[in-house]
């Protein structure tokens, strides 16, 4: 369950919404001024951080406009007031959402969880990925290759075999199988498109294509991937 820090230096309504909070299923850090909030926020790296404004040594636009920097964790901020001022500085400052004391713990809750289902549906950045193998580097992030530093240019199919074959090298990889991986399921070709895809890649990734060192043939099955040593 998700992680929630409660920055509010007012103990009995702090004790209050930690309360109903886990009630709910969620962990529930506190802290009742705004430098621990804030040590604690970096510390623990919490899903959500619930933040009163009024804070003694450290206020909660200050803690906002700090935490910004840092990172994306979704930040509710609360007030004493509605007031229409701090809502707008509040939200410039790179807060989620806010509300105005006094409200309803359902409607605080309802907050809570639309803040959390959203931030869990945001795509998380993409892991980049670099392989290497002897001579060749792909990078299959940003789908370039390279070879002894020199990059190398391939139709996107081409990419994707050299990538398969990559990823699983060491393993026989039959043709139907590279047909699904890298064509779909759906293609309607037939297995020597692999052969002719095969031919091509060889003939760009390989010092002599006549003799392969990177992607050797295996009889009857299809093709295996070797990183060549030196
Ligand atoms: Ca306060």
């Amino acid at each position: 369950m998700p992680t929630i820090l409660l920055v509010e230096d007012e103990l009995t309504f702090a004790e209050t919404l930690r309360y109903n909070l886990e009630r709910e299923g969620y962990t529930v850090l506190t802290a009742d001024d705004g430098v621990a909030g804030l040590e604690l926020a970096r510390r623990q790296q919490p899903n959500l951080i619930v933040l009163d404004i009024m804070l003694p040594r450290l206020d909660g636009f200050s803690i906002c406009r700090i935490l910004r920097q840092e990172s994306d964790i979704p930040i509710i901020m609360l007030t004493a007031r509605y007031d229409e001022v701090d809502r707008i500085a509040g939200l410039e400052l790179g807060a989620d959402d806010y509300i105005g004391k006094p409200f309803s713990l359902g409607e605080f809750l309802a907050r809570v969880r639309a803040i959390l289902r959203r931030s869990e549906l945001q795509p998380r950045p993409l892991a980049r990925e670099v392989l290497e193998a002897g001579a060749l580097k792909v990078d299959t992030s940003s789908r370039r290759a390279w070879r002894n530093g020199s990059e190398l240019s391939f139709p996107q199919k081409e990419f994707d075999l050299l990538t398969c074959l990559i990823r699983n090298h060491g393993i026989a990889l039959s043709r139907d199988l590279l047909l699904e991986r890298v064509w779909g399921l759906d293609f309607t070709g037939d297995s020597r498109t692999v052969d002719v895809h095969i031919r091509w890649l060889r003939e760009k990734i390989e010092p002599d294509p006549s003799r392969p060192r990177y992607i050797q043939t295996v009889r009857g099955i299809g093709y295996r991937f070797e990183a060549p040593e030196g």
